[in-house]
């Protein structure tokens, strides 16, 4: 499989595609840049997906809190259900080398994607009731 290849059949996946970086993620790469989120993607994989068995598998993958985080929820490298279904990597073993590397590659060329979109928008704060308004009809 290659990198198009599967970029195609994710882009068929609504749930997939609803995955962006959000504000502070894109601003968190643009500061770190590529060579250090590269060895954050490595880490993580190695750490949270690579044993046979990893920790929480399943739930291993934070919905947020690290770019690299939304990547993998994005590209289907977020547990090893998912790494099986996905990617045709077979759990209850430990990841190769070549594994992790591929990985590696998938979840860089989706922060590259995310990084050529604008940067988003600020939040808006939720909808409290204006008070200086409410004052104003009294
Ligand atoms: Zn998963």
């Amino acid at each position: 499989m290659t990198i198009d290849d599967l970029f195609l059949r994710l882009s068929r996946s609504q749930f997939r595609l609803r995955f962006h970086l959000g504000r502070a993620e894109y601003q968190y790469c643009l500061k770190k840049g590529e060579a250090q989120i590269r060895q954050h993607a490595t880490d993580f994989i190695k750490e949270r997906l690579a044993p046979a068995v990893p920790a929480n598998d399943g739930k291993q993958t934070p919905m947020r809190g690290h770019p690299v985080f939304i990547a993998q929820h994005a590209t289907a490298t977020c547990c090893r259900g998912c790494l099986s279904k996905w990617h045709n990597i077979p759990p209850w073993q430990p990841l190769t080398e070549g594994q992790q590397a591929w990985m590696v590659e998938v979840l860089l060329h989706w922060l590259q994607q995310e990084m050529q979109r604008p940067l988003p928008p600020e939040k808006k704060p939720k909808n409290k009731p204006d008070q200086s308004q409410q004052l104003d009809l009294l």
